[in-house]
């Protein structure tokens, strides 16, 4: 246990996990410098406001050890260690080779993220953590299971990314039973006595290697959700890296190993038999060598991945206690977000489906997967990405391809190469008005009973703000299609 009066804690960047961390530390009695990159008018303004609530309660004798210092911020330097801090709170995306962090190490001062500061923060009868990590599907997979958690009757939050923050969940006056965590590698790294119940590495693929140095580090980081858990640490039995990562984890006594698979289970897995979702790993009648769960049209969507997703969440859940029942009740109750393979209309018997979410080739791959024949949009920031695997993977689903963005050319070139035959076109813009364009460019291509997959494999920020943005917009033309032929 921290004592944090007077404690001297610099806090690396304002804005959505570095605002509130300082507000904690201060209500706290800690005395908080804030050092921030930038120096412009949000800045200034989130600035000013930090300060005026600090001086405010250090006025009326709340603020730390009743001295009149509140919080202070200094913008356009986050570089440089601030004289005699003993602890730096950082938000999660900051690079470890930051100068800032050097000089920490070298003064021997701890580092922790957000997610380290909320677990260090939380109470004594805290809920436990069922944590989800993985590239791709963290988001889904933490909602399937905090919908199948209440389905259990069970008090619980979805928290990450979506939905209720790490800080407002741990120190917040809600009282939960048990919270469904997602958590970025990122946010791993910076998390070094995290212990979760159970935790569970969703897939493995390159991503964000600039940040993490190396898919090693990627890894490493991914892999800290396991060490000590409690438990269960689930892997994905078909991405042997996640199962190497529980190898190499600490965990606590008695901790096992669960897999999920798309195949049929081992023993201590959960899988599929003849479109059944069976858990082998928790089977509470010894009669029974497995225990059915759900039935893969209780998830939506039913997309290989996407089963992949909620045996995840399953095994998860399983691993708290929650009757198969609940497992059942609360896929079926779950529906996806928006942008991620969501069905926008059918149009001349054609299909729409919006998967702007699919930022990375991993995350496009799944979606082409689920569909065929299709014709597919694709083209953005492709972050250093290359395409061969993906377009040789979809070669034969794909009935044409229609290209647009930044890095557009890269996907055409794996196209010239390992599927000649497709016929792709090319709309050579990068504004947001390709968005319809591409639209009619793929109806054009599509015959009844096809699939138009929006799944560009590529960030969004050449053309959109984000990739909700793109998805709209991707959604808005298919609506004024659809308008235009009733
Ligand atoms: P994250 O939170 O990890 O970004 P999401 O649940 O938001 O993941 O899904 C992002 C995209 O990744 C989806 O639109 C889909 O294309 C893809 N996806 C989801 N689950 C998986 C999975 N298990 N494996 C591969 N791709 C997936």
């Amino acid at each position: 246990n921290v004592d944090w009066q007077g404690k001297r804690v610099t806090v690396a960047g304002l804005g959505v996990s570095g605002i509130p961390a300082a507000r904690a530390l201060h209500e706290r009695g800690a005395l908080v410098t804030v050092v921030n990159d930038g120096d412009d008018e949000r800045s200034r303004a989130q600035a000013a406001e930090l300060e005026e609530w600090a001086a405010a309660r250090s006025a009326s004798g709340e603020g730390a050890g009743g001295s009149r210092e509140g919080i202070t911020v200094r913008l356009g330097d986050g570089d440089t260690l601030p004289e005699s801090t003993e602890l730096v709170v950082t938000a999660p995306g900051w690079k470890p080779d930051k100068p800032l962090f050097l000089a920490a190490a070298e003064a021997g001062v701890p580092v922790w993220g957000d997610v380290e500061l909320a677990w260090r923060l939380r109470g004594p009868d805290a809920a436990p953590w069922l944590a989800v990590t993985g590239t791709n599907g963290k988001t889904t997979t933490v909602r399937m299971l905090a919908s199948i958690l209440e389905a259990a009757g069970l008090r619980t939050a979805a928290v990450g990314n979506i939905g209720v923050s790490l800080l407002d969940a741990v120190l917040g006056d809600e009282t939960y039973d048990v919270l469904a965590v997602e958590l970025s590698s990122y946010q791993l790294h910076w998390a070094p006595s995290l212990r979760a119940h159970s935790g569970a590495v969703l897939n493995l693929a390159p991503d964000h290697l600039d940040w993490h140095g190396s898919m090693a580090g990627y890894a490493a980081d991914k892999g800290r959700i396991y060490e000590g858990n409690s438990v269960a640490c689930v892997y994905n039995a078909q991405d042997a890296a996640t199962e190497d990562l529980v190898r190499e984890a600490d965990v606590e006594e008695g901790c096992r190993a669960i897999g999920f698979t798309l195949g049929t289970p081992g023993p201590s897995q959960l899988g599929l038999v003849d479109g059944i979702l069976v858990d082998r790993a928790f089977v509470a009648d010894r009669q029974k060598q497995a225990q059915e769960l759900a039935e893969v049209g209780d998830v939506d969507p039913p997309a290989p991945h996407n089963i992949a997703n909620a045996l995840a969440a399953a095994a998860l859940a399983r691993a708290f206690g929650v009757p198969p029942a609940a497992v059942r009740d609360g896929l079926r109750a779950f529906r996806p977000d928006a942008h991620r393979i969501e069905h926008v209309a059918d149009v001349a018997g054609v299909t729409y489906i919006d998967d702007s979410k699919a930022t990375n080739t991993h995350a496009a791959e799944a979606s082409l997967a689920a569909y065929e024949p299709i014709v597919w949009i694709a083209g953005g920031l492709a972050k250093g990405a290359t395409f061969d695997g993906l377009v040789t993977g979809a070669a034969k689903r794909l009935r044409g391809v229609v290209l647009m963005g930044a890095d557009r050319a890269l996907i055409k070139e794996a196209l010239t190469r390992h599927a000649p035959e497709v016929p792709v076109v090319d709309l050579d813009r990068t504004d947001t008005g390709a968005m319809p364009a591409a639209v009619l460019e793929a109806a054009r291509l599509a015959r009844p009973g096809d699939t138009v997959l929006l799944a560009p494999a590529c960030a969004s920020m050449d053309m959109f703000v984000n990739y909700n943005k793109r998805g709209e917009a991707f959604a808005d033309a298919v609506r004024r299609l659809a308008d235009e032929s009733a």
